[in-house]
């Protein structure tokens, strides 16, 4: 649960400026960009000067292109020192990428998020590591508010809870998650058409890249342990983006066989983006943590520069400390 008193101080220092400069993680996802446009809207529909940004590279996934994306701009044109800066779905600092240092320089920075690992940056840390999403707390920020929600807000929220709780089916989902839910369609999002851009919309090379990576699959039986890669050259070749494959690594952990799922991204530029999913006996955020990454206990990433062998080698070679 969430401080009051935090909740009004954060309230307190929204309402009160006159212009917001938004930034959420590097690579954003439904949580990311639906609780950080969420709130833009709101606080523009209120009367603020707002702007909403992410790190390099700046590209919204094909999949999320539905969503109200009028406030974004490029890095480059973020405020360089923000009066007030609010900061989405980011456990550190770093997960900004080069908008860390607009926050680093920002007069005031709150921080709103819902990693268990979030060490309380920022000058004001709404961070309650039990809500399923970002955008839940964010629900509660304009309900302390007392800004309403409108059909595009109610839209931004819905996506965040829908992806960060797969749709309703993680242990995050609690009775207050659904009623939210319900408070949102209420209000006027409409789920069957956030399920069909995100879940049910895929270009068709998606359908040669996911081949080729889990044709490719392994199973370390006695790890508890299945991996896939998939390379730019496999993206290239089927004509698509990285924005393209996020939900891959949700096929990738169905193997029945396998505690932990892991699909190595081998990017152009030498770096491999780990996805790693738990079924619950591993702790895959610690283990991630351990790689220089985090996230979850039961969904967490890293980034390595080297190989994907390799990067999985240390996975593999960690995993039994986190059981
Ligand atoms: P995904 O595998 O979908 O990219 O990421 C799953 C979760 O892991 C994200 O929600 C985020 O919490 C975390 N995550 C992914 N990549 C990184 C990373 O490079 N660093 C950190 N700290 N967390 C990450
Ligand atoms: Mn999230």
């Amino acid at each position: 649960m969430i401080d009051r008193a935090i909740l009004e101080a954060a309230a307190e220092a929204i309402s009160s400026a006159e212009s917001l400069a938004l930034a959420c993680h590097v690579g954003p996802d439904g949580d990311a960009l639906g609780s950080m446009l969420g709130l833009g809207i709101a606080a523009e529909n209120a009367g603020k000067k707002v702007v909403a940004s992410f790190g390099t590279p700046f590209g919204v996934a094909a999949g999320f292109a539905f969503l109200p994306t009028a406030l974004l701009v490029s890095p480059q044109d973020f405020p360089a020192e923000p009066q007030t800066m609010i900061v989405f779905d980011a456990a550190s600092l770093d997960r900004l990428g080069e908008l860390a240092e607009n926050a680093s320089k920002a007069g005031t920075t709150i921080v709103i998020d819902h990693h268990a690992t979030n060490g309380g940056f920022g000058d004001i840390a709404v961070v309650d590591g039990a809500a399923a999403a970002t955008g839940e707390l964010v629900a509660l920020l304009l309900r302390t508010l007392g800004w309403p929600l409108t059909p595009e807000i109610a839209t931004c929220l819905l996506t965040a809870i829908v992806t960060d709780t797969g749709r309703f089916q993680y242990a995050n989902t609690s009775p207050s998650t659904l009623e939210l839910a319900a408070e949102l369609v209420a209000a006027g999002a409409r789920p069957p058409e956030i399920s069909r851009h995100i879940y049910e919309e895929v270009p068709f090379g998606y359908l040669k890249a996911a081949g080729a990576a889990l044709s490719r699959a392994e199973l370390d039986k006695d790890k508890g342990l299945v991996t896939a890669v998939i390379t730019h050259a496999d993206l290239d070749e089927a004509g698509i983006d990285w924005g393209d494959i996020d939900n891959l690594v949700d096929t990738v952990r169905l193997a029945v066989e396998a505690d932990v799922a892991v699909l190595a991204k081998v990017h152009a530029d030498g770096k491999v983006k780990l996805s790693l999913r738990s079924r619950g006996a591993t702790d895959v955020g610690s283990l991630a943590a351990e790689l220089g990454g985090g996230g979850h206990r039961l969904a967490a990433g890293a980034t390595f520069v080297g190989d994907a062998k390799d990067a999985l080698d240390e996975v593999r070679k960690r995993i039994e400390d986190f059981r």
